[in-house]
């Protein structure tokens, strides 16, 4: 767009920060994010020690990188996952107007976000697939949009990945994670995914995609199933995860 045509628009509708609606003054850092500064500061990034397989982060103790208890005891089916910022502040807030408000063009700003923390976390994984994990076709309606998806389809773009959202479907209508313990959620999950296209991922890495993730199990399910369907590596991204205790 021409500056002269962009600077006319921002007189007429000047840029509002795309969380709390204060007006942006201008910041070339942030006015792409959509983002005023305090909610730029009220994100919370993960910081290490983190599980080097789960990406779970670690308060106190070894000041080091290490394995945590679950996944010494099982590991999980994914190789490893990462996430950016803990569930809470800006970020919180943000996903829950992006999914429950219907504020979609936050997937811009979320994926944005998203996109900056994958180009320095990803490096040797040549050119995965990206793949959100999808709703069931129930809840599509009811949400009109899988949020994953538009996260996903912001950072394969931005990012020049493939993007796969046909070949992993969810089959059972599941209760939400929220609320339930840790082997409940396990069980809720199970068996709630399929792989249809089992070709597009032979010897493939995939990049799978989720907004929040509490104890990981629905990461895992779908993992599993991408595994048994022939993906050589799952890495799990997400974009914000509960400290679980
Ligand atoms: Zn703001
Ligand atoms: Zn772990």
């Amino acid at each position: 767009m021409h500056p002269i045509l962009r600077n006319l628009i921002d007189i007429i509708y000047p840029p509002r920060c795309h969380v709390c609606q204060e007006f942006l003054r201008k910041n070339p850092a942030l006015e792409e994010l959509a983002l005023c500064k305090p909610c730029f500061k009220g994100l919370s990034r993960l910081t290490p020690p983190f599980c080097p397989v789960c990406g779970r982060p670690f308060r106190g103790g070894v000041p080091e990188n290490h394995h945590c208890e679950d996944c010494l005891r099982k590991r999980p089916f994914y190789d490893r996952a990462g996430a950016p910022y803990l569930y809470e502040g800006t970020i919180m807030e943000a996903i829950h107007r992006f999914k429950y408000a219907e504020k979609t063009y936050l997937g811009n700003t979320l994926g944005y976000l998203l996109s900056l923390f994958v180009e320095g976390w990803l490096r040797e994984t040549g050119s995965p697939v990206m793949m959100p994990v999808p709703l069931h076709p129930r809840k599509l309606r009811e949400r009109g949009f899988n949020q994953s998806l538009l996260l996903a389809r912001h950072v394969a773009s931005r990012m020049g990945f493939e993007l796969d959202f046909l070949a992993l479907r969810r089959i059972k209508y599941t209760l939400p994670q929220t609320g339930l313990k840790r082997a409940e959620r396990r069980k809720n999950v199970r068996r709630a995914f399929e792989c249809t296209d089992q070709k597009a991922l032979k010897g493939r890495t995939v990049l799978l995609v989720d907004d929040v993730a509490t104890t990981g199990s629905t990461l895992n399910e779908c993992a599993g199933v991408l595994k048994r369907a022939g993906a050589e590596k799952v890495i799990c991204l997400v974009l914000a995860r509960t400290m679980t205790p």
